[in-house]
Parts: structure tokens; C-alpha cells; sequence
């Protein structure tokens, strides 16, 4: 089977690829010739994830999944949510957006937050939504040099340890995009043995 992932961002390709079973062959954007950007104009995970899945069935005809995520801070009613990648502005870097992170939460005592990914798969012409959640807390300060956006101060449930301090396949398996790709698997799969 082969399917588009509606990405520019080579991390998360990485990501999935370690996730997916070989049977599953990913196309990248570059893959299929897709250089423009994709704007995420929705006010939702669900929202956003579909609409970029929808923009690469539409005009290239693939079957393709797209994820969207979010990081939710309890002390911060749920932000940045949604606005994560531009938390410290239009164009903010990682970088930025930890930083950002670090000065509104600093001398919070509450540091609960989670992970949200939602992908939305397009399929033979019907769609599909899987949602995977990843609870911890925002750390004091940057721990670890792994991964990419907010992993240096993410510290899931039951570790001492950062995102950024994992390889990539650790984070996998308890990771909100881990979770919600090992629906998107067994839902596959299914498919597949139904044939
Ligand atoms: P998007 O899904 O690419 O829109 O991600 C929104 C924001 O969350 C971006 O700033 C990403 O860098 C960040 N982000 C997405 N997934 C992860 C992750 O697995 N770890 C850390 N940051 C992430």
C-alpha cells in the first residue's frame, strides 16, 4: 500500500516511518512534487489535519493522511493548543515557541500538560480520523538535544526523563503521534485481512 503524508516536516516523516509497518510505503510532499506550503486556517486539530489531507487528494489524487498537533498546558487553559507552531509569533522558531514556554510558566507550580496529534486519513475515497494523547508535564528547563519542537521541556508520565532525551523509538511508543498511528495501523490492517 502506498500513501502521501501530508508533510514538510522531515522529523515527523522520520517519526512515522519508524511506526509504519514496510508493507505501508510513505511518500513524502517532495515525493509526489508538492513544493507549496500548506496554510492551516482551522481552529482545530481535526480541522487542520483534514484540511491538509483534503488539499493532496484534491489536486494530486492520493490517497494520503495528515496530522495535526497540539500541546496543551493545564495552567494555560489549554494553550497553545491548536496555535503551537506559532505560539511565539508568525514564523517562530522551536527555539522560540520553548522559550516562550519556559517564561509563562515560570514559578507554575501546575506543570500538567499533553500532546494531542489527530490525523485524518483519506482512503478510497472516505475519510477517517485517529487521535493519540500523550499526558506529562513542561519541564524547569531545556533537558536533552533529541527530537524537535517543544521535546526538550515535554516530560511524559512516568519518566524523568524529556522527549528530547529518548531516541526515536522510545518516544514512539508512548508518544501522541505513536499512539495515533498505532490506531491508524490496527485500522489498516483490518482492511487489509478483510480483502
Ligand atoms: P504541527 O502538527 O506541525 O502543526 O505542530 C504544531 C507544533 O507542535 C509545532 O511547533 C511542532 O514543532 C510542535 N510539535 C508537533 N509534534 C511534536 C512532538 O512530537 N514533539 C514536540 N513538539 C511537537
Amino acid at each position: 500500500m502506498k500513501l502521501v503524508f501530508a508533510t514538510n516536516n522531515k522529523n515527523k516523516v522520520l517519526e512515522i516511518k519508524t511506526l509504519l509497518p514496510k508493507s505501508i510505503e510513505i511518500l513524502s510532499l517532495a515525493d509526489i512534487g508538492c513544493t507549496e506550503d500548506i496554510e492551516e486556517t482551522e481552529v482545530t486539530l481535526q480541522g487542520n489535519a483534514k484540511l491538509k489531507a483534503d488539499y493532496i487528494t484534491k489536486n494530486y489524487g492520493y490517497d494520503c493522511f495528515a496530522d495535526d498537533t497540539g500541546l496543551e498546558v493545564k495552567a494555560l487553559n489549554g494553550a497553545p493548543g491548536v496555535y503551537s507552531a506559532r505560539y511565539a509569533g508568525l514564523n517562530a522558531s522551536y527555539k522560540d515557541n520553548v522559550y516562550k514556554m519556559l517564561r509563562e510558566m515560570k514559578g507554575l507550580l501546575n506543570r500538567k500538560a499533553q500532546f494531542r496529534t489527530v490525523i485524518a486519513l483519506n482512503l478510497n475515497g472516505s475519510q477517517f480520523i485517529f487521535e493519540g494523547r500523550c499526558k506529562g508535564e513542561i519541564a524547569k528547563e531545556e533537558q536533552g538535544k533529541n527530537g524537535f519542537g517543544y521535546d526538550p521541556i515535554f516530560k511524559p508520565v512516568g519518566f524523568d526523563k524529556t522527549f528530547a532525551e529518548m531516541n526515536l523509538e522510545d518516544k514512539g511508543k508512548i508518544s501522541h503521534r505513536g499512539l495515533a498511528v498505532k490506531e491508524l495501523v490496527k485500522f489498516l490492517n483490518a482492511i487489509k485481512s478483510k480483502k
